[in-house]
């Protein structure tokens, strides 16, 4: 079977070749498909019953299913989407209050091989990458069960993009032609998978660069993250430094603050110096204790002097909202609960 879902007009296009249809149908599929989100081709109505007919034959519209989905009181829905397979990544949609932006933070492998040592998600190892098609099904998802229109994407979902960099940027291709959601209104995040930086460094995206840094020194930072030991933090830095200089764009620093490890002031310190040369605006991310460990979340008082003083580097600090604090949305959760 085709599934339509995920291909592009051109690709549409052919099909209607095939078919001996008119083009016109393939503007109208393609329509169906990503301005109204609908799930069946019996809901394209504009398409006449026969036509409808004979495409059901060999076409459908996806073979997605959401396998379980939670909402929270704040307004964030995260869902556990499942792939034919069997396997299934989680997608969050987060809305803001004063903004018109309905946010999808999606998913690009399932599991992951980084394997850091807060994350739900690299405690359950690497399964596999997901294909474009699977990435852009997420977002269909949401659009064909909220009956809204998604504004902005951030890859911040389960996986490490930059280790399954063509599909997410055939995916970034499909959001931006096909979606007509703008480079700009999508942030990959990377745990620093640097010749993935320097591949993105030299092709003239559009997109925000995120960089899960998450402690200003290689003792630290090792702690956490073992892919320390592979790309390290005076490596990183250098890389960090070529993307900003090749591409002129300001990229974020996302830093999670784990009480008495990474969040006091001499270490706020450190990293205010560490990056004070690189273009970068921060954003602070209380730890969320999603699985047994040793970590704890920080106190309110700590995160704003940790925020006070990496503003005096002359730096714009944000500190992440906790969505979903009542549902498993954190990072990996849900995933992690249902395989149980
Ligand atoms: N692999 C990429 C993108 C997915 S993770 C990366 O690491 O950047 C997206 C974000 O969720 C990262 O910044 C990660 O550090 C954060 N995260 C993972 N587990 C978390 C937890 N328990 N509490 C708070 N943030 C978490
Ligand atoms: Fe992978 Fe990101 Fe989780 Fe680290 S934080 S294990 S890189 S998904």
């Amino acid at each position: 079977m085709i599934m339509l879902a995920g291909m592009s007009l051109k690709e549409i296009e052919s099909l209607m070749v095939k078919l001996k249809a008119t083009q016109f149908r393939a503007k109208q599929i393609h329509n169906w498909i990503y301005a109204k989100s609908v799930s069946s081709i019996d809901d394209m109505t504009n398409l006449s019953k026969d036509f409808r007919e004979e495409l059901k034959q060999i076409a459908v519209v996806t073979d997605t299913k959401i396998k379980c989905k939670q909402i929270s009181c704040d307004g964030t829905i995260k869902y556990l989407v499942e792939f034919p397979d069997g396997n299934c990544v989680e997608t969050v949609l987060m809305r803001f209050d004063n903004r018109a932006n309905l946010t999808a933070c999606v998913s690009s492998q399932v599991g992951c091989a980084v394997n850091c040592s807060f994350c739900a998600t690299g405690k359950g190892g690497f399964v596999r990458n997901l294909t474009s098609s699977e990435i852009i099904e997420q977002v269909l998802a949401i659009q064909r069960d909220t009956q809204l229109k998604v504004t902005n994407i951030v890859f911040m979902g389960q996986g490490e993009p930059l280790l399954n960099l063509d599909n997410v940027l055939k995916a970034l291709e499909i959001f931006n032609t096909d979606f007509q959601i703008g480079a700009r209104r999508i942030t990959i995040s990377t745990s620093g998978i640097i010749p993935g930086i320097n591949k993105l460094a030299d092709m003239d995206l559009q997109s925000t660069l995120a960089i899960s840094l998450h402690a200003p020194n290689h003792e630290l930072r090792s702690e956490l993250m073992p892919i320390e030991n592979k790309y390290s933090i005076t490596e990183l830095k250098k890389a960090l430094k070529e993307y900003v200089e090749k591409t002129g764009r300001r990229i974020t620093v996302e830093y999670i603050l784990i009480h008495g490890f990474n969040d006091t002031p001499a270490v706020a310190k450190e990293l205010a110096y560490l990056i004070k040369d690189i273009k970068c605006n921060i954003n602070l991310i209380p730890y969320n204790s999603v699985i047994e460990n040793d970590y704890k979340k920080p106190s309110n008082n700590d995160v704003m002097k940790f925020k006070y003083l990496l503003e005096h580097s002359g730096k714009k600090v944000t500190v992440r909202l906790e969505r979903g604090a009542d549902i498993d949305a954190a990072c990996g959760q849900l995933r992690g609960r249902i395989a149980q």
